[in-house]
């Protein structure tokens, strides 16, 4: 947890009636649970409305995981626009412990009180191996790639698909504004200004062809966190085994922040505020898709010049030269959510 915290027998500073539960150290504000709850939730939509990111006619899938951030996009975003408009996709690794039966049950339970389907699917379905098996295979072979790697290429994948099947004009990802300063800044250190665009959200960088958009952009993780405490959300708490291969710079950038934030609360929300305002100009209407062109064996878009998506060179490098999704993007037809 970054900053922020519970406290007791104070009064809420918003409504003056019920007792603070939350102190929001970079506003000052000690706040009850039904107060500090409305304001994430008041939070989420003037972001969504300010950048656009959920427009009159658009139709949403939403990337659930079934952890506390997603639970908070999918309440927050049910509550705001017609369930009609919303589809959730909850993709299962298939790596050992982490993806629970019961886990993916509550999670479609809850969308479903809220009227919204969510659409299950295993990474073994659409690819043919799970994530876990890919490791396996990668390993037998001496390779060094990572499961993150395997899992994330594996997953874009999949979204895209889902995306362009049920005919969703924008995919939401739950990544809060702890997850975006990271990304900003690795890519700065990275000299990568492409990716340094790519977060601000004007620019349009859709992955085969569907644009991400995230809701919670601007929530603390801690935020979430306590939202889902307060609410009494059952979300998915244990850990992916391979949580330690996550690339290095971004758990050294998170450890920095974290101090930061610590000494100067606040101080993540002013720096994406400050990224906003600055590159406002630049990036309203930049693509950064760059040319692309289509991989020559699942048809995916992918970097012009290339023969394979990169999940198809991935796949070769373990000999999974015929993956299951090749025929399934082949037979795809769009429609209209
Ligand atoms: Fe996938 Fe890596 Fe996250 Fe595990 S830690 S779920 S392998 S991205
Ligand atoms: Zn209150
Ligand atoms: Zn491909």
């Amino acid at each position: 947890m970054c900053s922020g915290g519970v406290s007791l027998l104070v009064v809420c500073d918003v409504c003056g009636l019920r007792g603070a539960r939350v102190f929001q150290a970079y506003s000052g504000l000690r706040l009850c649970g039904e107060c500090f709850v409305e304001s994430v939730r008041s939070r989420v939509w003037g972001e969504v409305e300010r950048w656009g990111l959920i427009e009159p006619g658009d139709s949403v899938l939403l990337a659930v995981s079934g952890g506390k951030d997603s639970y908070v996009m999918l309440e927050s975003l049910a509550l705001r626009y017609k369930a009609s408009r919303l589809v959730g996709l909850s993709i299962i690794e298939g790596i050992p412990g982490y993806n629970r039966e019961d886990d993916v049950r509550t999670l479609v339970d809850f969308a479903k009180s809220y009227g919204v389907d969510v659409v299950v699917v295993s990474v073994r379905d659409y690819v043919g191996l799970s994530v876990y098996e890919m490791v396996r295979e990668a390993r037998s072979r001496g390779l060094a790639e990572s499961a993150c790697t395997f899992c994330g290429l594996s997953r874009r994948h999949i979204m895209d698909y889902y995306a362009r099947m049920l005919g969703a004009s924008k995919v939401a990802t739950a990544h809060n504004l702890d997850d975006e300063v990271q990304t900003l800044v690795m890519n700065m250190l990275r000299g990568d200004i492409v990716g340094v665009l790519k977060v601000h959200p004007l620019s349009s960088h859709p992955e085969g062809g569907v644009r991400r958009v995230k809701p919670l952009r601007k929530i603390y993780e801690w935020e979430t966190a306590a939202y889902a405490m307060i609410r009494g959300f059952r979300f998915q708490e244990t850990e992916c085994m391979f949580i330690e291969e996550n690339p290095t710079l971004r758990a050294k950038v998170r450890v920095a922040l974290y101090e930061i934030e610590r000494e100067s609360p606040g101080s993540l929300l002013r720096f994406l505020e400050y990224f906003d305002e600055l590159l406002g100009s630049v990036a309203r209407g930049v693509e950064v898709r760059g040319s692309t062109s289509n991989c020559t064996r699942c048809g995916a878009l992918t970097t012009r010049g290339r023969r394979l998506c990169k999940l198809c060179e991935l796949l070769e490098g373990i000999s999974l030269r015929e993956p299951l999704y090749v025929k399934l993007r082949l037979n795809v037809k769009s429609r209209r959510l």
